[in-house]
Order: C-alpha cells, then sequence, then structure tokens
C-alpha cells in the first residue's frame, strides 16, 4: 500500500478568480525540476497530481492551480487555510523541462501548463529556454508574465481578447513557425492534451526527432466517437 505523506499549508494566494497558488511545506523531501505531488482529496480516495513551480533549493512547494468548477479536488484545495494539512504522494513524475544535456530548449504551454517552467526559472535561472510560448484564454490568466517575458524571448497568446502589444491573439499553434527548428534545440510541451499533440505532430512533420520532443499532459478531454455505422439486416442464406 503506497503511504501518504502530510504537509501543513502555509499559504493560498488567488491571482485572478480561479487560478491560485499553494504553498505547503516541503518537510526536506527530494524533488526534480518538473515533478508533481499527487494530492489526496477530502475523501481520502480522489488523487489528483499537480506539478511543482516551486525551486529546488526553497524550503517550501508551491502549485500553481487553475480551479476547475465542479471539479473534486481543485476548489477544495483552494479554500484551505494556513495550518490545514493535506495528504499527498510524491513528489515523482518522469517530465524534464530544460534538462536536456545543456542542449537548448524551447517551451510551450497552456494555461497551468507554465508550472514546471516556473520550478525551473527558480532552479536554474541562468539556463532560459531559447523560446517561450505562453497560451492563455485572457490577458490576466498569464500569471507571472512579466517574470518570464524578463528572463526568455516570450510570446503570450491569448485566444480570448486582444494580446498586450507585440504579442498574438489566437492559439500557440497559429505561430509555430517563429519557432528554431534545427538541432540540438528541444522542445518541452505542458498543459491540455489538444495543443500539445498538434505541436508535436506540426514539429514532426518538421523533421524534428521524436527524442527531441517531451511533454506534460495535464487534461485529456474526452472524446466523441464517432457514430457507429448502422447494423446491416442478417442474412438468412439464398
Ligand atoms: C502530471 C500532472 C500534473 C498536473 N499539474 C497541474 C498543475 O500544475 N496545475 C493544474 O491546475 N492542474 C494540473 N493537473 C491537472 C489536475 O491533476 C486535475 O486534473 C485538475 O485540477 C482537475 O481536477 P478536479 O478534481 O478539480 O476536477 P475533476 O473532478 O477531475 O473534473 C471535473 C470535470 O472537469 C473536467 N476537467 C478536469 N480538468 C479539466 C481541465 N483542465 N480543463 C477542462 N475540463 C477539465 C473533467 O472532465 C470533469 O468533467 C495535472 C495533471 C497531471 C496528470
Amino acid at each position: 500500500m503506497i503511504k501518504n505523506n502530510t504537509a501543513k499549508v502555509l499559504k493560498v494566494e488567488y491571482f485572478t478568480e480561479r487560478v491560485y497558488e499553494i504553498t505547503l511545506e516541503r518537510n526536506d523531501l527530494p524533488f526534480k525540476v518538473g515533478m508533481a505531488l499527487s494530492i489526496v482529496g477530502p475523501d481520502g480516495k480522489t488523487v489528483r497530481s499537480f506539478s511543482l513551480s516551486s525551486g529546488l533549493h526553497e524550503d517550501e512547494f508551491r502549485m500553481l492551480i487553475k480551479e476547475i468548477p465542479g471539479g473534486k479536488l481543485s476548489p477544495w484545495l483552494g479554500q484551505m487555510k494556513p495550518g490545514d494539512e493535506v495528504q499527498f504522494r510524491g513528489p515523482f513524475g518522469p517530465f524534464r523541462p530544460g534538462d536536456h544535456g545543456g542542449d537548448p530548449f524551447c517551451y510551450i504551454a497552456t494555461g497551468t501548463g507554465i508550472t514546471p517552467l516556473l520550478s525551473h526559472f527558480h532552479s536554474h535561472p541562468e539556463r532560459p529556454p531559447a523560446r517561450l510560448l505562453y497560451g492563455v484564454r485572457h490577458v490576466r490568466e498569464a500569471v507571472f508574465f512579466d517574470t518570464l517575458s524578463g528572463w526568455c524571448p516570450t510570446t503570450l497568446c491569448v485566444s480570448g481578447e486582444d494580446p498586450p502589444e507585440g504579442h498574438h491573439r489566437g492559439r500557440v499553434t497559429d505561430i509555430l513557425d517563429t519557432l528554431p527548428l534545427e538541432a540540438p534545440m528541444h522542445y518541452d510541451l505542458c498543459g491540455l492534451d489538444d495543443m500539445i499533440f498538434d505541436v508535436r505532430d506540426w514539429l514532426m512533420e518538421r523533421g524534428v526527432e521524436k527524442d527531441r520532443i517531451h511533454h506534460e499532459v495535464f487534461f485529456r478531454a474526452p472524446r466523441k466517437l464517432p457514430p457507429l455505422p448502422p447494423k446491416k439486416p442478417p442474412t438468412h442464406g439464398a
């Protein structure tokens, strides 16, 4: 049976009506950039993963979370108060953004998919990505945009309203042809499944090898299956 860890909540801060950061005690637990905690919900059974945004040398765990209305965990976690206790498993997970043996990398995120890059930023500020494409629906959801755009060449892609001057109105997938494609560039993709698979396919169609494309899928949208063809009437021999 997997043993749960327990940590006290230190802080919850909402940046928008739906996006918040929760800070927990770290209790000296080791982790690597890109890892996540699996938080155990109030029923003791439901578990959801959240990537760490804090740095390797900090003595706290932070996670940047989008509250999903009606969701089992994200609204509950956002209502935690300092001193409350949270049960979790981990840190764990294979995603290692920015860790490509010294090779340069581009980071492409939608929404809170920016979280693992924040952990890299706090851990290795001397190794910024060559490009960051950061997709959000509304400008206010682009948390830490000022910090990140001051650190690396960043294009904000805003699908639901006009972006700040010099940025893109639309999706990250509209401007993939602005990415540097030559080896040894790596690509770290994080967020929703549609974006990740579209970017991965686009890169592979342009000859980027699979082992230079890395991803962490936060959410897989349920797919509607095409309707089954009508059943043929049974044939009873001639
Ligand atoms: C490795 C990993 C790391 C992750 N890291 C983060 C992170 O750093 N920050 C973060 O905010 N999330 C992260 N997630 C997503 C997170 O684990 C949850 O899936 C999310 O918070 C929803 O959980 P919930 O219990 O609130 O909603 P649920 O009860 O799971 O879902 C409620 C309803 O909303 C739908 N839904 C769930 N998620 C989404 C979504 N993102 N968009 C649209 N509809 C959705 C579901 O299909 C369901 O119908 C990560 C996921 C993985 C696998």
